[in-house]
């Protein structure tokens, strides 16, 4: 059997309605190399028609491989399945939704020969985003940024290449969470840049609401950060000596000015600061807590109903 070079790693969570522009794109541009490849399509749990229709393309091009899970698990779970399964000698994941160019494939092959063993394709415009996601994405960049000792490369999403070394590192990765980008950030390895400009969805909408957005960066934090988690202490010693400061001052006052009742407000003010302040301590540590539980189970991340 001949050695496949490239691995292509497509997720489809209900696409039905991009899958042909996808195929149409993507499938020229892998011949133009004239390497050998294969195309692993996982479908994550997809409630429409996104399996029957990938059958109907298999059925053409022999390179694909249908990879179906018993239900939706999530695209990194789909990205760790493409990453498991592949055979190549680099492996390109690519949303489905051509937001990222296929042709960009050529230019990162032409790195990858170069000697890079991670291609990353940076974003150097994102203006078909919305504002709003811009400025959050370019927030928590910033924010992750500062707390983790791992850079995290700024614009940059999971359409990138990968060497086999690369890869087979991956895989030895047993946590649950997977935050990929901050995984590929962490292992390393020579690095190359291709840039391109973000494009517009070909078809269906997007599966990130601003809600799961929010609970993916503070996945992203929490498994790459144990900052949040000293800011309690931290902030415990100043209110300590804070308090003790002002404990004396009243101690003091009372002692030469004799005793005095008024002070409701800031009690109440305190109290009210102080709770809060405990409040939000505990659901840090509850959600590392709530992480080591997770891991702890060591549940699979992906289940296969089928490989076609
Ligand atoms: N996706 C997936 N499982 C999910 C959500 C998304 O496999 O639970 C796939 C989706 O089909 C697409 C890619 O992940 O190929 C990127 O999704 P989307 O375009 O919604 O994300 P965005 O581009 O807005 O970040
Ligand atoms: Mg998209």
């Amino acid at each position: 059997m001949e050695k496949i070079e490239i691995s292509v790693v497509i997720p489809f969570y209900n696409e039905a309605d991009a899958i042909d522009a996808i195929f149409k794109a993507i499938i020229p541009v892998l011949k133009r190399t004239k390497l050998s490849f294969e195309v692993l399509c996982i479908n994550d749990g997809s409630k429409d028609d996104t399996a029957e229709r990938l059958i109907v393309y298999k059925e053409k091009y022999p390179q694909l491989k249908i990879i179906n899970f018993s239900r939706n698990f999530g695209k990194d779970a789909a990205l760790s399945a493409g990453l498991d399964l592949s055979v190549g000698k680099c492996v390109i994941p690519i949303d489905c939704d051509l937001q990222d160019p296929p042709e960009l494939i050529l230019e990162m092959l032409k790195k990858w020969k170069n000697g890079a063993e991670v291609v990353l394709a940076k974003r150097f415009d994102r203006s078909c985003d919305t504002i709003i996601k811009r400025t959050t994405a370019k927030l928590f960049y910033k924010i992750y940024n500062y707390l983790s000792d791992i850079e995290l490369p700024e614009n940059v999403g999971d359409f990138r290449l990968l060497d086999r070394k690369v890869v087979d590192v991956i895989k030895t990765f047993s946590e649950r969470n997977r935050f990929m980008k901050g995984l590929l950030a962490f292992s390393g390895f020579r690095t190359g840049t291709v840039e391109y400009q973000r494009q517009k969805r070909s078809g269906g909408k997007s599966k990130w609401s601003y809600w799961k957005l929010w609970n993916y960066a503070i996945e992203g934090i929490t498994s790459f950060s144990i900052v949040p988690l000293k800011v309690s202490t931290y902030l415990g010693i100043i209110m300590t000596l804070f308090s003790f400061i002002r404990g004396f001052w009243i101690l003091f006052r009372t002692v030469i000015f004799g005793i005095d009742v008024q002070g409701y407000a800031s009690l109440i003010t305190a109290i009210l600061f102080l709770g809060g302040v405990q409040l939000i301590s505990l659901g840090i540590i509850g959600e590392y807590l709530g992480r080591v539980y997770i891991e702890s189970k060591q549940r699979p991340l992906y289940i296969i109903r089928e490989i076609i």
